[in-house]
């Protein structure tokens, strides 16, 4: 294991790591001059990994043998995340669209197909909605998934859509092309795990208080099941300025593009909180990096059940479609595009 130290770090705090390691039965070796680098020879363990970061001393833990972590970029190419037509990455970039909720079959099948027609390749819509508050609208919920089957039937348009319990992988899974794992549930472990094993893409959105190391914790529950389709998705933290309902943090989509091979994907619509707002915050996150977004579009917002007023109409989410190829091929990638049936081009 090789801890990196805080830079100029007290006596006591130094005395502090290296009392732990020689406790837990590992040999310290100082491995520059500056103090800075520590390896500790010895069997790694994750539970002693968890306690040298509990240190204050501790700024990061490089390698930790045989719980090294997955999502690290460490050199690696892009991972590539594919579900229905959608590509995430390696420079490809796929749009998610739709309404923040199901809420009935007209007004979901009329949305898919003008999402589609305007370069969506994934519906997105919660049947589950992690609401705020219990007196909210929580999702048609069953009714919802059935509405999502019959949608990706007759559209041929892939479904995202968010899984809140473990105990509904399973039939949520069997209609889903990705599951959506939402900021409040960001790090519910049990349902990590749970979207881990049962193997289908996994959309992992930041919580609106996690860091990004936080962000990357969680995604690495998915990996470390042994399922790698995970896409990373920016969609605001909490500020202290209630002007936008969150902060779209595009600092870190930068970062994170450099920090993991794992596609990271930006959701302007729950950062902005206003409809009026989506389509630059679409684009800033593009010109950060991101390998797609995810757009709540409705057509008619005084309607919507949940989040209705960040819902676009389906035409500025054509706009958002044209900026994300022009910004996208800025750096040569390309925006993947629906196969639409002839009579809808
Ligand atoms: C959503 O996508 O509608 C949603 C609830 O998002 P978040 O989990 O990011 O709040
Ligand atoms: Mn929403």
């Amino acid at each position: 294991m090789l801890l990196r130290l805080r830079k100029a770090l007290p006596p006591e705090q130094l005395q502090a790591v290296l009392e732990l390691a020689r406790e837990l039965g590992y040999a310290p070796h100082f491995l520059e001059s500056g103090k800075e680098l520590l390896r500790l020879e010895g069997v790694g363990r994750p539970e002693h990994r968890s306690r040298f970061e509990d240190l204050v001393g501790v700024a990061a833990i490089l390698d930790a043998g045989s719980a090294t972590e997955l999502h690290e970029r460490a050199g690696r190419p892009d991972t590539v995340v594919t579900a229905g037509e959608a590509r995430f990455g390696g420079g490809s970039v796929s749009l998610i669209a739709g309404p923040c909720a199901v809420e009935s079959w007209p007004r979901l099948l009329e949305i898919a197909r003008e999402v589609q027609k305007h370069g969506a390749t994934l519906l997105r819509g919660g049947a589950w909605k992690p609401r705020t508050s219990p007196y909210s609208f929580q999702g048609m919920k069953g009714d919802g998934l059935e509405l999502l089957r019959r949608v990706r039937a007759e559209t041929g348009i892939g479904i995202v859509t968010e899984v809140l319990d473990p105990r509904d992988v399973e039939a949520v899974g069997a209609v889903a092309d990705m599951f959506q794992i939402g900021a409040r549930s960001m790090q519910n472990s049990a349902l990590l795990i749970e979207v881990g094993r049962y193997g289908k893409p996994v959309l992992l959105k930041r919580s609106f208080s996690a860091t990004v190391r936080e962000l990357l914790m969680a995604a690495e529950f998915v990996l470390a099941q042994g399922n790698r389709q995970v896409i990373l998705c920016e969609r605001g933290v909490r500020g202290f300025d209630p002007t936008t309902r969150n902060i779209l943090d595009v600092g870190a989509v930068a970062h994170l593009k450099r920090a993991t091979h794992l596609p990271v994907i930006v959701d302007p619509s729950h950062a902005a909180g206003r409809s009026d707002l989506v389509r630059p915050l679409a684009r800033a996150g593009i010109a950060a990096g991101a390998d797609g977004l995810i757009v709540e579009v409705h057509p008619d917002p005084s309607e919507v059940h949940s989040d209705g007023s960040q819902a676009v109409l389906p035409h500025t989410f054509g706009e958002i479609a044209a900026d994300t190829r022009v910004i996208a091929a800025l750096d040569r990638r390309r925006v993947v595009e629906p196969s639409l049936a002839p009579a809808e081009r």
